[in-house]
């Protein structure tokens, strides 16, 4: 219905970070619109974006099953634009807050039915539906962590050869040096995370239920993406840490990949409640 549209997505509050389901953005309908009120924060392509998918809740007595997803055209005249923030790392992408007042958008232009449901059962399967972006997203971001971390790996690998240092797995590694053996467990580490994103945008793709997976990947790859990034720069010494290589870009950029879309710590506790089988109210 929207063809190719570039949509930012604006869940994070100044008062809802991990715990998306605080958000206090109002929806309330009024006629044949939807007039949305509050503040996002932290909204990458917020500027730049065709339009913004905003989480916001009709009704905050009746908690997170009363959040739905709305499209706001970027140049709706109730949306404003209140900075652009200054950034360490991912300085190529603007990250934006937002502002909604009175801000009227069409009725059809929510993301899936207006229903709140009656039932407690009916209301878990709502919020649910609405965390299951999540499930198509974490493999792609985990997937930035694995290009960062690879773009990495790549430059140390050739300032090593410039300097004769050839890390090809020939030599047993009780024969290989410090250097080397850093290199070859920075790659198994790179690999572990591949196969993990591979296997949740798998079944992603194959329409399996992949939730426990998408956190596993993300929370890995996080990780991984910090500590490639982080042992390259220490690898090349003063060639790591300069501006010359891209290596302290990648990881300055590396950091934010471990804390949106959910934290390192999020994911760790999803992961765990799928493994215990507890509910988010019994494990927080
Ligand atoms: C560059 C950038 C781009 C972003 N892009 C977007 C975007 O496009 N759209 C969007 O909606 N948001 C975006 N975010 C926001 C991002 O998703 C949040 O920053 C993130 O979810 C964490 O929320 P918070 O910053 O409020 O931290 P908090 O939730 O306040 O957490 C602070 C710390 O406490 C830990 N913590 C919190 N709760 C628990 C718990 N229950 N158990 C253990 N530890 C916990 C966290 O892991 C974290 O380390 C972006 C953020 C940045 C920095």
């Amino acid at each position: 219905k929207y063809g190719k549209l570039y949509c930012a997505m604006a869940i994070t509050e100044p008062g809802a970070g991990s715990d998306s389901a605080a958000v206090s953005t109002t929806a309330e309908l009024d006629g044949d619109e939807w007039v949305l009120n509050g503040e996002k924060i932290y909204c990458t392509a917020g500027q730049r974006c065709d339009a913004v998918v905003v989480w916001a809740t009709l009704d905050k007595s009746l908690g997170k099953a009363a959040i739905k997803s709305f499209i706001v055209p970027r140049d709706n005249p109730g949306l404003q634009l209140v900075r652009v923030e200054d950034k360490m790392g991912l300085r190529v992408s603007d990250t934006a807050a937002l502002s909604f007042n009175n801000c009227r958008i069409p009725k059809d232009h929510i993301l899936g039915s207006a229903e709140i449901g009656d039932t407690e059962e009916a209301r878990k399967k709502a919020f649910g539906g609405v965390m299951q972006t999540f499930d198509n997203t974490r493999p792609q971001v985990a997937a930035m962590a694995l290009g960062v971390a690879r773009a990495a790996l790549e430059i140390t690998r050739e300032i090593f050869e410039k300097e004769g240092v050839g890390a090809d797995f020939s030599k047993q590694p009780y024969n290989s040096t410090a250097r080397e053996l850093e290199l070859y467990r920075l790659e198994a580490d790179l690999e572990a995370a591949r196969l993990m994103t591979l296997k949740a945008a798998w079944m992603a793709d194959n329409g399996q239920p992949n939730s426990k997976e998408a956190s596993m990947c993300k929370a890995k790859a996080g990780r991984m993406g910090n500590d490639v990034t982080l042992k390259c720069v220490a690898l090349c010494g003063e060639l790591g840490y300069s501006e010359g290589t891209l290596l302290e870009k990648l990881a300055r950029d590396s950091k934010i990949i471990d804390i949106f879309e959910g934290t390192q710590q999020i994911q760790q506790l999803i992961v765990a409640r799928h493994l215990l089988g507890l509910s988010s109210k019994e494990l927080k």
